[in-house]
């Protein structure tokens, strides 16, 4: 046996890994999510808007009420689940519940279902969108590139961590209304110490909302020489506000 499996059974002794969808140990042992929840969050079907790969209703609509009254910086983004209920739970108790496992998952997921977008844009890179230090240092990881390096890994696709930084903290997205949403991000991003001028990459992120935080990531990218710009989210749409 492998000293790393020793390893990974000695940690799965002292912390079972939870299911991403029940939150419960994983049934059965060994499975990144249970058998009985793998079915419960579902990829995103046709039609969503051609421009930001939001669910929309009418299948003659070619894009979203959003992308219909304004112009976003990338080319395209696609998004692999919704963003329901059960995804943000889930990614709650990720980030500021230590979670951390729930991203292996999520990382697959992404990969398997996201393998189409990534072909037809054939970026030279992915780009993590990065977290400020300080937010860095209190969670431990940052989701965005956990999921960026699952993707490289399943699909042969160099990571560029460190293309983009955050240069200051800025307030959770999800507490502000559309307009606020833009102003808190302006100029948060700056060029990271392994910056190239790409012709092509990919941003990856756990959650499309509005569009403003890829927006502003592209922004600073574009300035600087990148070619064209493509976003990869693991979740796309408007959040529900839950408690749990
Ligand atoms: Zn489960
Ligand atoms: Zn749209």
């Amino acid at each position: 046996m492998k000293k790393c499996a020793v390893a990974e059974l000695l940690l799965d002794a002292v912390y079972p890994r939870r299911c991403p969808i029940c939150h419960d140990i994983v049934q059965p042992k060994g499975e990144l999510v249970c058998r009985s929840c793998a079915g419960k969050i579902q990829p995103i079907q046709e039609p969503y808007c051609k421009k930001c790969g939001k669910p929309i209703e009418k299948e003659e609509l070619e894009y979203c009420a959003d992308c219909a009254r304004r112009e976003h910086v990338f080319e395209e983004a696609a998004g692999i689940f919704a963003y329901d209920q059960t995804m943000q739970k889930s990614l709650m108790k990720c980030k500021y519940g230590g979670r951390r496992e729930y991203l292996d998952y999520y990382g697959q997921m992404m990969a398997r279902h996201g393998a189409k977008f990534l072909k037809r844009w054939q970026p030279q890179a992915i780009v993590p969108i990065p977290l400020h230090k300080t937010r860095m240092r209190l969670r431990g990881f940052n989701q965005s590139a956990e999921l960026a390096h699952a993707l490289g890994r399943e699909l042969s696709i160099p990571v560029q961590e460190h293309m983009l930084e955050k240069n200051r903290k800025t307030r959770p997205q999800k507490e502000l209304e559309e307009n606020q949403r833009r102003h808190n991000l302006l100029g948060a991003f700056s060029l990271g110490k392994d910056f190239h001028p790409l012709r092509s990459i990919v941003l990856v992120d756990d959650v499309y909302t509005t569009g403003s935080t890829v927006d502003e990531a592209a922004k600073c990218l574009k300035k600087a020489g990148v070619g064209k710009i493509y976003v990869l989210t693991l979740c796309t749409g408007k959040g529900f506000s839950i408690r749990f």
